[in-house]
């Protein structure tokens, strides 16, 4: 058995890319028997940003609802809200003080948040080390990540390995899991940037919880070069290529295949093939999301998946006192 986790901050409505990116691939995972997954809402992790609370609140339960309507299965994945589990701030904390300034502030994440900002929170420069009591608490042998969050990996790594010559085998050292040549979905109205849920301008980012119109014609209005020719070059078309990787997905067909067939059909065609796929699908998880919603079935999934990484983290925890000397 391995164990995997992976966490989803709700800094803004979860957006295809997300769903492309992380929840989809996860679901993938899930069809292996030998993975054990653990899916959390990294709502600690939003609080690095501020948030209005009484959006952060609602935001919360709608991001367990989706899993779930996405295809994330509460039978065979733990999912949790992570401020519910109170052990992991204890372990981070103990984990903080295991951790070196330099090694903190060399993060790439955080020189880039921070750069050029005169005020940024001290959380940005501490939250990869939550990430890092998110990951060790539970023993995970991988945790899926994109490429920009591999550093984040290592450094809990790094933690952990220092931990364990210091204080005696505590942690299981973890790996990440690089998501292969991970497709990144990009900004409609800025396909030279990645799609964003705390974007603020809407018209480039497809939402999970769009009106099915607004995806439509956010796809119709999608920015895109003018030689008006539909085939893949990630360089010279951003804009169709990020198209194409959609249609694709969200068709389950090859982009060749969908290039081949619109190749000299004309944008306008090309991007309403996209949508009426586009929509399909997101109209099949927001069915599926408002069906968890009425028949109330989120607080029985939320109540077993935190009941469960509490037991695992209470034990953790205790072990991580115990071995630094706390009674
Ligand atoms: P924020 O703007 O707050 O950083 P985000 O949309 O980037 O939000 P995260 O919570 O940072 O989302 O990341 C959650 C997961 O979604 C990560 O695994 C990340 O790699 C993946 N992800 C985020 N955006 C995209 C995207 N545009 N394409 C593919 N995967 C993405
Ligand atoms: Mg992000």
């Amino acid at each position: 058995m391995k164990r995997l986790l992976t966490g989803l901050k709700p800094t803004g409505e979860l957006t295809l890319g997300n769903y492309i990116g992380a929840i989809s691939p996860l679901v993938k995972l899930q069809e292996d028997k030998e993975n054990e997954i653990l899916l959390f809402v990294a709502d600690l992790h939003a609080l690095t940003v501020f948030q209005e609370p009484s959006l952060l609140r609602d935001r919360i339960k709608r991001f367990v609802a989706m899993y779930v309507a996405c295809g994330v299965d509460p039978e065979r994945t733990t999912i949790y809200i992570q401020s519910q589990n109170e052990y992991i701030p204890v372990i981070s904390w103990i984990l903080e003080c295991n951790t070196y300034y330099g090694e903190a502030s060399r993060m790439i994440q955080f020189k880039e948040k921070s750069k050029g900002k005169e005020n940024f929170t001290v959380g940005l420069l501490t939250y990869p080390i939550l990430m890092a009591a998110d990951i060790l608490y539970c023993d995970a042998d991988y945790v899926p990540v994109g490429i920009d969050q591999n550093q984040h990996v290592e450094i809990a790594r790094d933690i952990a390995d220092r931990f364990n010559k210091r204080y005696g085998d505590t942690f299981k050292l973890p790996s990440s899991l690089i998501t292969k040549q991970g497709t990144k979905i990009k900004d409609l109205k800025d396909p030279t940037k990645k799609m964003s849920k705390s974007e603020e301008n809407p018209a480039g980012v497809i939402s999970l919880f769009d009106d099915l119109n607004a995806i439509h014609k956010k796809i119709m209005g999608a920015t895109t070069d003018s030689d008006n020719a539909v085939y893949f070059d990630e360089e010279n078309k951003p804009g169709i290529s990020n198209l194409l990787n959609i249609a694709s997905i969200m068709s389950d067909r090859d982009v060749d295949d969908i290039a081949n067939e619109y190749r000299n059909s004309g944008y306008g065609n090309f991007k309403r093939y996209c949508a009426e796929v586009t929509v399909n699908k997101i109209k099949s998880i927001q069915d599926r999301y408002n069906e968890l919603i009425e028949t109330g079935e989120i607080d029985k999934i939320l109540k077993d998946g935190i009941e469960k990484s509490r037991l695992i983290a209470k034990e953790k925890c205790e072990l991580v006192k115990e071995r630094v000397g706390l009674i």
